[in-house]
């Protein structure tokens, strides 16, 4: 890993990293690699860009101030881990819960997670169903996902874990302009408010033109949602 580029962005970006944390990248990219040669778990990335695209790229709430000391965090679909793991790794105060629909995906976390020296919770479960369970329903300061579905889509696979004043959070790319007014009647009809997409550029990668969409929770979200697995993707909230 390069450890200049990784500390020249976190610095742009003005979050700081201690030894630990940069140690932590090291290996979380080595396990990778590893799992990557047995399984196809993520895109293989030259080096440079597995920094950019993952690790700056996950930062991105914490440059914000959005997540409060030892806040109780979900990643929503986190694949291998995004941005769930880099969160952690620069803030192992954070609470964080790994769901995936994808066994393979959390057993590769759990590996993680223990070789890191890390805690955390993972849940090998859809997002639909997470989101019913009384344990995890409205009990989340934040919900994140990145490249996981459609902002409107989002809405619903996020809100339902985020309590009233918390925040649900999602990562896109340029066109979330395109997608905003639906997301927004998704997350009205949730308990949320969208906000504006704010601007989140990769240190060095301003071209991309990521932004975060974030959604307020401002009152509980009705017991009829989330609808049943597939059925948020399939016929989207606020068309
Ligand atoms: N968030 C990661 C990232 O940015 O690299 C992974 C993105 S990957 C394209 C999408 C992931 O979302 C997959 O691991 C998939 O299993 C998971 N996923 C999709 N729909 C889901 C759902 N309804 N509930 C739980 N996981 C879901």
């Amino acid at each position: 890993m390069n450890r200049e580029r990784l500390l020249r962005g976190l610095d742009a970006l003005g979050i700081a990293a201690d030894e630990t944390a940069v140690e932590r990248f090291e290996a979380f990219h080595a396990i990778l690699d590893e799992y990557n040669r047995k399984m196809d778990l993520t895109a293989v990335l030259e080096e440079d860009e597995r920094v950019d695209r993952h690790d700056l790229d996950s930062a991105a709430p914490l440059a914000m101030g959005l997540l409060g000391q030892g806040a109780k965090v979900i990643d929503v679909g986190t694949g291998a881990g995004f941005p769930g793991m880099p969160l952690l790794i620069l803030r192992p105060d954070l609470r964080m819960t790994f769901l995936d629909a994808l066994q393979k995906r959390i057993a590769f976390l759990q590996d993680a997670l223990a070789r890191l020296g890390l805690s955390a919770e993972t849940l090998h479960a859809r997002a639909e169903d997470a989101g019913r369970m009384r344990e995890h329903r409205e009990t989340y300061d934040a919900a994140l996902s990145r490249a996981v579905a459609g902002s409107a889509v989002l809405q619903e696979l996020t809100l339902p874990f985020v309590r009233t004043g918390g925040i649900a959070v999602a990562w896109k790319g340029p066109g979330a302009a395109e997608e905003w007014q639906q997301a927004k009647r998704a997350a009205f009809l949730l308990g949320g408010a969208l906000r504006e997409p704010v601007p989140a550029p990769v240190p060095g990668r301003p071209e991309w033109g990521h932004v975060l969409l974030i959604t307020d929770k401002i009152k509980n979200t009705p017991g009829i949602y989330p609808r049943r697995a597939g059925l948020p993707a399939k016929k989207p909230l606020g068309a």
